[in-house]
């Protein structure tokens, strides 16, 4: 029995019933909504594990019901929305959604979602005790002594590129937009600064991923941000 909690948002019944449906068939507890001031009432009284939320709700902006939840609470939100809404997924991003995803989506895209969102936990809760040093795969970072490895060896970063790191490694699972990462490390200035990001990001990776086909650790979102993989 999966003892996971999870709260899901969706006015368009078919899609909510098709959510609870397989939620139900792996096990996991949940609850529903069908509009934002139940979202974030059933977030407040039930404190569920994860939040599903669809952005487009009949009453309040999806984006406005995850600002509301964050002024209290760090549960994780996957927000739900379609291709029209692509601009909104991006304002619910950079307002605290941990991931997404894109109508119409799969049973099997809801289910890895999700577990993407349970590692992360799992790891949060871990690492919170230890940490200085963060292991992933191959790569570690050593917190302490600000130097980062791979394989062993030594990574020669720059500073940006190393903060960079360190900012994706403190939030592996999470997609963090172009903004999010640009203000992180910049400061607001650089705000629609996304080119130079991506500069940075392409040396990073080349150093990170030397010889790999297909990324291991940092994912690309096309038009979204970048993702830290956790790597078995
Ligand atoms: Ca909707």
């Amino acid at each position: 029995m999966n003892k996971w909690l999870i709260l899901a948002v969706e006015d368009d019944l078919p899609v909510l019933n098709l959510i609870t449906t397989t939620l139900k068939s792996q096990g996991y507890r949940y609850l529903t909504a069908e509009n934002g001031e139940a979202a974030i009432m059933e977030t407040a009284s039930h404190n569920p594990d994860i939040v599903l939320l669809d952005l487009g709700l009949p009453d309040l902006d999806g984006v406005e019901v995850i600002r509301r939840i964050r002024s209290w609470s760090n549960v994780p939100i996957i927000v739900i929305s379609a291709r029209s809404e692509d601009s909104d997924k991006i304002d619910a991003l950079d307002a605290g959604a941990d991931d997404y995803l894109t109508k119409p989506f799969s049973v099997e895209e809801l289910l890895a979602r999700l577990r993407v969102t349970q590692r992360r936990l799992a790891l949060m809760q871990g690492s919170e005790a230890r940490d200085a040093v963060y292991q992933n795969g191959e790569l570690r970072i050593d917190y302490a002594s600000g130097c980062a490895y791979f394989k062993n060896e030594e990574l020669h970063l720059t500073p940006i590129e190393y903060k960079l790191l360190c900012l994706l490694a403190k939030n592996t699972g999470k997609v963090l937009t172009h903004k999010y990462i640009t203000q992180s490390v910049w400061g607001s200035s650089w705000e629609n600064d996304v080119a130079s990001l991506r500069v940075f990001m392409a040396t990073l990776r080349k150093k990170l991923e030397k010889g790999q086909d297909a990324p291991r650790y940092i994912q690309t979102h096309i038009g979204v941000g970048y993702r830290m993989l956790r790597v078995e």
